[in-house]
């Protein structure tokens, strides 16, 4: 029997159809070794407690799909690869590639040292379109996203079609670690929230994509916009993990556009074209994760206040919809666009906490942690991005609460303290006449609001202006 072995080596791309790399290496060799390995040498931030989590579990269920050959390993990849290619027939090493600034830099090199060995190559799976490919005409890219949406990715080429097919993996004997010996899973409250809402795995990203594509898209273009509504996919940590391709959900929204209204499948599509605006501008500004895109707020008074910082990590900060968002994200490693977009704003812009310490709480906290998306949006939130929010437009909680909760649905559901309030009364408590509700006493049951809207609004629109003026 033939020895030579071709390696898949898998990193964000947890899945097996669709897999421009698997189907490039079975198209031209019969032994197939899937490898994956956890990488804490090379990369500049270290993954949060969520995300271990869920690789951990995304790992043993690809592992399964494998008949248990996946190889895992815990280390560098370039001295797991030239120990491999030491001791096995390795003919070529094949990935899908990551924009990660330190993963760019770390395959760089891999390449390079590696190239007299073995074959080596990349294929994009994550982004419909490369960041290099959509630029402006005069070769910078775009900063600003309806162009570089729809002058931009629209006009260019489009997406490839995605293509599944028969993978043989070989049922080699060769001895890796163990997924429990990456010891992902030392936090075991994420373990719990995991499996009390989350099915793990390719073929569940498959079964909500469907579920989501016969009912909740049908009023995407208006309901996604209401937390407690059920009409967004919460897909995205399944793409960030790449157990769905959006190439699958960009050709499967088109197959049904017809049925479901073009404006849904258009808006749909369009929240795909911001993952590709982030990743586009990680790619060209690599430093967004922790620095201002504008520079001029690098001069902002952020004020350091850990017990407002405390408030809001543990929606403890009075304001119903803040909270509310801030619980869902501790209970359920998710929360809804639109709340990140209030809870964020609150911070930044309400207690006046540097947008860093709100992206990293995130980054702990989130299933669908995402270097590119995470720290782009709070760079949007906080008004320091290249597309942003301006800074002079902050949500008022109150009002939004009203707007996107109505009925006060989402709010009960997370602040059970507030289970039984008046609607009248549910976006601001404190409005509420004492004893109004028996059993009830604010700051005592429900905190009282840490800020007043209307003077920390002021507060932030000052110093706003002095960075302006200076
Ligand atoms: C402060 C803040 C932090 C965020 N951090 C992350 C993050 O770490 N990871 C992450 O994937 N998204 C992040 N987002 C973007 C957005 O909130 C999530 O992608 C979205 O809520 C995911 O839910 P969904 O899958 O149900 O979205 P759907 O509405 O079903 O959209 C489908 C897919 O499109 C993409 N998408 C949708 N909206 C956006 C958006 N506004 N920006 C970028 N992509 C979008 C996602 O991949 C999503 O899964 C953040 C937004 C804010 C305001």
């Amino acid at each position: 029997m033939n020895d030579e072995i071709a390696i898949h080596w898998f990193r964000q791309d947890l899945r097996i159809s669709d897999n421009p790399s698997l189907n490039f290496l079975s198209e031209k060799y019969d032994n197939i070794v899937a490898v994956y390995i956890l990488d804490e040498v090379n990369c500049d931030r270290k993954m949060g407690s969520a995300s271990k989590t869920w690789l951990h579990h995304s790992l043993l269920s690809l592992n399964e799909k494998l008949n248990n050959k996946l190889l895992v390993f815990k280390g560098n990849p370039e001295v797991v690869f030239n120990n491999l290619v030491d001791n096995y027939n390795v003919k070529q090493i094949s990935w899908c590639r990551c924009y990660e600034p330190w993963i760019i830099k770390r395959d760089l090199n891999l390449k390079k040292n590696l190239k007299n060995k073995v074959q080596i190559n990349s294929f994009n799976s994550s982004l419909l379109w490369e960041p290099w490919e959509v630029l402006k005409n005069d070769g910078s890219p775009y900063k600003i996203f309806t162009p570089f949406y729809k002058r931009g990715c629209l006009n260019s080429k489009p997406p490839r079609k995605p293509k599944s097919q028969e993978i043989n993996f070989f049922n080699h004997n060769i001895k890796s670690q163990s997924i429990f010996d990456l010891e992902l899973t030392s936090s075991k409250f994420w373990e719990k929230k995991i499996i009390k809402y989350w099915n793990i795995g390719e073929s569940f990203a498959s079964k909500l994509m469907n579920d989501f594509f016969s009912i909740g898209i049908q009023d995407y273009s208006e309901g996604r916009n209401f937390p407690i509504r059920k009409n967004v996919s919460r897909l995205s940590p399944y793409l960030h993990w790449g157990q769905i391709s959006p190439h699958t959900l960009w050709y499967e929204v088109s197959n049904i556009e017809q049925e479901v209204g073009e404006k849904n499948a258009e808006i749909f599509k369009s929240e795909l074209g911001w993952r590709e605006f982030f990743y586009n501008l990680l790619y060209h500004f690599p430093k967004i994760q922790k620095f201002n895109l504008q520079t001029k707020f690098d001069k902002f008074p952020w004020e350091n206040n850990n017990s407002f910082f405390d408030a809001w990590k543990k929606g403890q900060t009075g304001f119903p919809i803040v909270d509310a968002g801030m619980r869902e994200l501790w209970e359920t490693g998710y929360m809804h666009n639109r709340v990140r977009m209030i809870t964020g704003s609150f911070l930044v812009k309400n207690l006046l906490i540097h947008w860093n310490q709100g992206e990293e709480w995130f980054w702990d906290c989130l299933f669908d942690a995402d270097y590119a998306s995470n720290s782009a949006s709070w760079q949007w939130v906080a008004g320091t991005g290249t597309d942003s929010a301006p800074y002079f437009r902050i949500f008022n909680p109150v009002t939004q609460g009203k707007k996107f909760d109505p009925t006060g649905e989402y709010i009960r559901k997370f602040i059970p303290e507030l289970r039984n309030f008046p609607l009248k009364y549910l976006f601001e408590p404190w409005e509420c006449p004492p004893n109004t509700l028996k059993n009830f006493k604010l700051g005592i049951n429900y905190p009282f609001p840490i800020v007043d809207v209307k003077t920390s609004r002021e507060k932030a629109l000052d110093a706003f202006a002095k960075i302006k003026v200076n």
